[in-house]
């Protein structure tokens, strides 16, 4: 009989922002009058997106391009194109939706298989898409693991499609989407002259130029509730974090996370509980830490290294 003892979802890692100490929703102006800045958040992306800038538009334009690529690239959005190309296997998509998937075949090669948009169907079969939990049967799990594999994702440059090798197949954006979103939305910053500005999109950072001055600090704490925390200062750079603890079920006193092996089709299972990244860019940020986060802290290091400007920090649990 199936039981589930705790489901519990939560879509904030656990980077917290320091800005002055305080957290706002909604709207606020805050620092002393020489150095105010504006604080402005919404829940966009299935998650709590911040935005802490000196200028008062830098919200609006990151917002408003959040809210642009959500549309294109969300699963949970049936007019999406990702949605369109699940349903249809084959689809003429805008320069961003091919470039994103193509930027995760890349990533796919260089982690040999541990990171995979293709696992769509598997984060469905274990219900992290419906919140509708369950342990499936080894054999559906077999069955679906024909349909992973990012060499079955065609990309036909000349004509921006894209096409599935076999019907069934889906791709899940979910460890990518958020890291290119906001990289789109610092391109659009940059273009309206804005160069100051901290995007926190539900845990996926970024720190635009400098904060009076000064870099941004960003404060990373390991894991929920353990002593570890740090803090980073950056300029110019994005941070992720990929946890166990982000969505999880516990059944029969076995914990399943949401981050899938695709070799195996079973969440991963490294030993690693959270990974994050520092990198130029948010995109990279978010691909590596999911990465990293199946190939566990050995593999996970190595691959690390192929990246220029990139560091680490991996929390397993010999760690604890
Ligand atoms: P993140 O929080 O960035 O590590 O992304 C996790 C999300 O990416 C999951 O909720 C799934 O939607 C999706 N996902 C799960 N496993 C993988 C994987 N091995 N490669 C790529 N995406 C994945
Ligand atoms: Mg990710």
């Amino acid at each position: 009989m199936k039981r589930i003892h705790k489901l519990r979802t939560m879509h904030y890692a656990p980077i917290t922002i320091l800005v002055l100490g305080s957290w706002f929703l909604g709207f606020g102006l805050c620092g002393c009058q020489s150095h105010q800045f504006y604080v402005n958040s919404r829940i966009m992306m299935g998650t709590i997106i911040e935005v802490t800038s000196v200028h008062k538009e830098a919200a609006g334009v990151v917002f408003g391009e959040l809210e642009r690529l959500e549309n294109l690239l969300s699963k949970y959005k049936p007019e999406s194109e990702v949605s369109q190309l699940n349903k249809k296997a084959k689809l003429k998509v805008s320069p961003e939706t091919f470039f994103i998937v193509k930027k995760a075949k890349e990533f796919s090669t260089l982690s040999s298989g541990a990171f995979d948009i293709t696992v769509g169907p598997l984060v469905d079969l274990w219900g992290f898409t419906d919140k509708n939990f369950t342990v499936p049967a080894d054999e559906k799990i077999k069955n679906i693991l024909k349909l992973i594999g990012s060499d079955k994702i065609l990309l036909h440059n000349n004509e921006s499609v894209i096409k599935f090798k076999f019907p069934g197949m889906k791709i899940d954006l979910g460890a990518i989407a958020k890291g290119y979103a906001v990289d789109c939305a610092v391109k659009k910053l940059k273009e309206k002259g804005i160069n100051s500005c901290l995007i926190n999109a539900g845990g996926q950072v970024y720190c635009l130029g400098e904060k009076f001055g000064r870099p941004w600090r960003v404060a990373i704490k390991g894991v929920l509730n353990s002593d570890f925390s740090g803090f980073v200062e950056l300029t110019d750079k994005s941070v992720a974090t990929s946890g166990d603890y982000e969505q999880f079920f516990i059944q029969d006193n076995k914990r399943y996370a949401h981050i899938i092996n695709p070799k195996t089709g079973y969440p991963a299972d490294s030993g690693v509980i959270s990974v994050t990244v520092i990198a130029p860019d948010g995109l990279t940020a978010d691909a590596l830490s999911t990465a990293i986060f199946v190939l566990g802290k050995e593999r996970g290091e190595k691959l690390a290294e192929k990246f220029k400007g990139v560091e680490v920090k991996i929390y397993a649990q010999d760690n604890l």
